[in-house]
């Protein structure tokens, strides 16, 4: 029997272990698989810790996830086809939850699959090497929890470590000299850590809108982002100003690129991050910048100099959930045959005129348009329950004007599941206000609220 490998049990992964496991349930006879992760539980960036740095294997800690952290996007533009999130909670919930909520959602479709006993915990992937003869690759791990190395050999390989984990940290002058504390968003966990002070954000995408709004909601005195390219622009709090480019600091002061200077207490580098897969040998290493079609990849999935490798979720993610559930059903029908890969030439060729196609994207609303396009053609050729992208395309543009009306607001908004036509019920407290995001809280109805 062949057997797989996939790497990591986040969000993809486990996309990839209910693809199987939907086939298997079909009758179809499907290959053995075995999922390696170096945390102690599945979920990926979902499965919050409180560590930075270095795990307490001595791997890089993979988390990128803060307290506090809510969807910054509507649920209902990540729901899963087959497991709705009115079957998880049975119950309406509103269309920002916390990430606790999210994590559980995840969870509760892998978990009726009972795919959980195909992951080894603790086990982190040092290196992957294929061999041209035996046709066949090998695997090096190392157990953790076992304290044991081992090899083995498999016929397939699905990489889904994801790519928000490793971060990019540029290097402004006068860093040296800083008396503040300088952190990459990767490494920030709880923003009541900035309560009072004055903060430099370094970017001006998600990481920098929401860590900013997180400092806002738990009361930073005074907020700073700048911006290497675009402003986000939004209607900031009276305590937010946005700057243009940071050319260098002092112990104490950011200089920008209009002239002015603010006198700060930290800095959050919310630069981004690196594709990075350092235990996958040079030949089968995807290397690319955070895109919407990387180059390498056939229908962003399969490694066209090699195709038994496959990596999930590498793209720039407008969808999420829904669009690793589309890759993994596409990778799953490749391996069972039931998917025939046309030439090495068709397949750059195909990727190629998708990647320029990409460079001539003019605005957001082109950007969505054309991943929502990806996942249709992939959902066209497999048997993953079909949805109606062009209304998710609808929910996306709503969420963004949504957040040009009110940056602090837009999470008390909610939004139809275009899965079962229902509309989301609004939170019991506007996202300003409400300071615990555990699930417990989120859950509460109002007749629980007037009991307590
Ligand atoms: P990950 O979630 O990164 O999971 C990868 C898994 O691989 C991890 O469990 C990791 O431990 C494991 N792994 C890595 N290397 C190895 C190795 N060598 N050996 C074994 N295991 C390994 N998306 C949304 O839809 N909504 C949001 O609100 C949202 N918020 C986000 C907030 C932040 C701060 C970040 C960084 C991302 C956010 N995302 C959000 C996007 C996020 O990328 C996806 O939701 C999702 O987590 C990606 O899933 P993944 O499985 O591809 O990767
Ligand atoms: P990102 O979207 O890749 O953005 C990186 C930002 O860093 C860009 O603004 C980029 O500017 C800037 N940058 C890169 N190098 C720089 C440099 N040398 N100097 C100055 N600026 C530099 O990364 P991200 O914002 O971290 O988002 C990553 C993912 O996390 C996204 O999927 C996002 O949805 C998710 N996220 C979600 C939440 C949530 O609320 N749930 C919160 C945070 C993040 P240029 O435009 O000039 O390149």
């Amino acid at each position: 029997m062949d057997r797989i490998a996939i790497i990591g049990a986040g969000p993809s992964g486990m996309a990839q272990l209910r693809a199987f496991q939907s086939a298997k349930a079909k009758g179809l006879q499907v290959p053995e698989i075995v999922c390696f992760e170096k945390q102690n539980d599945w979920g990926g960036l979902w499965n919050y810790t409180w560590r930075t740095g270095i795990d307490e294997h001595g791997e890089p800690v993979h988390g990128s996830m803060y307290r506090y952290l809510w969807s910054n996007g509507p649920k209902e533009a990540l729901e899963f086809a087959d497991y709705t999130f009115d079957e998880h909670f049975k119950k309406p919930i509103a269309s920002y939850p916390p990430r606790a909520v999210l994590w559980d959602y995840i969870q509760g479709r892998a978990e009726k699959a009972q795919v959980k006993d195909l992951v080894r915990f603790n086990t982190a992937v040092q290196h992957i090497h294929y061999d041209d003869a035996t046709q066949k690759f090998t695997v090096d791990v190392e157990d953790y929890a076992q304290q044991r190395h081992y090899s083995e050999q498999f016929d397939y390989v699905v990489v889904a470590s994801g790519h928000f984990s490793t971060p990019r940290v540029p290097v402004y002058e006068g860093f040296d000299q800083f008396h503040g504390r300088i952190l990459h968003a990767h490494d920030f966990r709880d923003a009541l850590e900035f309560k009072g002070k004055s903060v430099l954000l370094v970017g001006s995408s998600y990481s920098a809108e929401d860590i900013g709004s997180q400092c806002y909601k738990y009361g930073a005195k005074q907020i700073y982002s700048c911006y290497r390219s675009k402003a986000m622009g939004f209607k900031w709090p009276k305590n937010w100003s946005e700057k243009p480019q940071l050319l260098r600091v002092d112990e104490n002061t950011a200089y920008f690129g209009d002239g002015t200077s603010a006198k700060i207490d930290a800095i959050i580098l919310c630069t981004g991050y690196l594709h990075h897969f350092p235990f996958i040998e040079d030949g089968l290493r995807l290397r690319t910048h955070n895109c919407l079609y990387p180059l390498g990849l056939y229908q962003g999935v399969v490694w066209e100099k090699n195709p038994r490798l496959f990596y999930l979720g590498m793209q720039d993610q407008w969808y999420t959930f829904n669009m690793f559930d589309a890759q993994a059903w596409f990778v799953r029908d490749v391996i069972l045959g039931k998917i025939a890969l046309p030439s090495i030439d068709e397949m750059q060729s195909h990727t190629q005129t998708l990647h320029e196609k990409e460079q001539r994207l003019m605005s957001d609303e082109q950007s969505a348009r054309f991943q929502g396009d990806y996942i249709k053609r992939l959902i066209a050729q497999t048997d993953y329950p079909s949805f109606n992208i062009d209304a998710v395309h609808d929910i996306f543009m709503q969420w963004k004007k949504h957040k040009k009306e009110n940056i602090m607001g837009f999470r008390d908004k909610v939004y139809r599941s275009v899965m079962t036509g229902k509309m989301a019920k609004p939170h019991h407290t506007p996202w300003l206000y409400a300071l615990d995001d555990s699930l417990e809280s989120y859950l509460e109805d109002e007749a629980q609220r007037e009991a307590m």
